[in-house]
């Protein structure tokens, strides 16, 4: 895996509408997909991704720690307090914000390079990020992922076992707030037979590619 100066060193020379002066937006579909942390936003772009192999996710950078198994430039770009300073100074963020003590944020490089080139990419990002995105992009396709109850994100999110009890409960507290903001979104998706939410999301996603 590279490390992420040499991704954005690796910047392709920029398509033909774009030259002309069309937002990224307009060449290629940009889906966002949000709602609270073990709602399974991961679990159900994993499988969207399985159907719709056209379709690319966004990898993004965080501040916090590398759970167990996770890879650099795969599951996120770990950045240094300091580095993710330096590319918020950069202007190098589509959007980013802080989510229970750490930040989260899009690279502009992950999401150009792809719409640039006329691959639609998903973004699976939190609430703030998904209004940030909403702002500039308003072509963006906006998704949110809701649980069946706040039961049953308490037990996804215990039975992930990723985090310990008190950021559970942090976490928790967080998606009470964002599942407020879930009548700001164009579609959501009740996440609670997998397979059904999965055929949902397909459908919404398809729909939008063809038009
Ligand atoms: P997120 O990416 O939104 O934080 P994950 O995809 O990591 O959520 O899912 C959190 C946990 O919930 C995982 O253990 C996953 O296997 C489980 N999960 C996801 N979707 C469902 C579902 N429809 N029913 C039951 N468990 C689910
Ligand atoms: P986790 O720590 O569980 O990987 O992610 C915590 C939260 O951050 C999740 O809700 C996830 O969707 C969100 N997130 C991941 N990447 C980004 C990003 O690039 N921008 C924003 N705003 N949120 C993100």
């Amino acid at each position: 895996m590279q490390d992420l100066a040499e991704q954005d060193g690796r910047r392709p020379v920029r398509a033909p509408a774009q030259r002309a002066g069309l937002a990224p937006e307009a060449i290629a579909k940009v889906f966002v997909i949000t709602g609270p942390s073990g709602v399974g936003k991961g679990t159900l772009i994993r499988a969207l991704l399985e159907r719709v192999p056209e379709l690319e996710l966004s990898t993004s950078a965080t501040t916090r720690r590398a759970r167990t198994g996770e890879t650099q430039g795969e599951d996120y770009w770990f950045l240094s307090e300091d580095e993710f300073d330096r590319r918020v100074a950069e202007g190098d963020f589509v959007e980013w914000a802080e989510y229970s003590g750490r930040r989260y944020g899009t690279l502009r490089s992950e999401l150009e390079r792809r719409t640039s080139t006329g691959i639609p990419v998903v973004l699976e990002i939190e609430v703030q990020g998904a209004r940030q995105v909403r702002a500039s992009m308003p072509d963006a396709v906006q998704i949110f992922i809701t649980p069946p109850s706040h039961e049953a994100l308490r037990v996804r999110l215990v039975g992930r076992g990723t985090d310990a009890g008190e950021e559970v409960e942090r976490r928790l507290k967080v998606a009470d707030e964002e599942m407020d903001a879930q009548h700001e979104f164009g579609h959501v998706v009740v996440n609670d037979r997998l397979e059904d939410a999965v055929d949902q999301l397909e459908g919404i996603v398809r729909s939008n590619l063809n038009n």
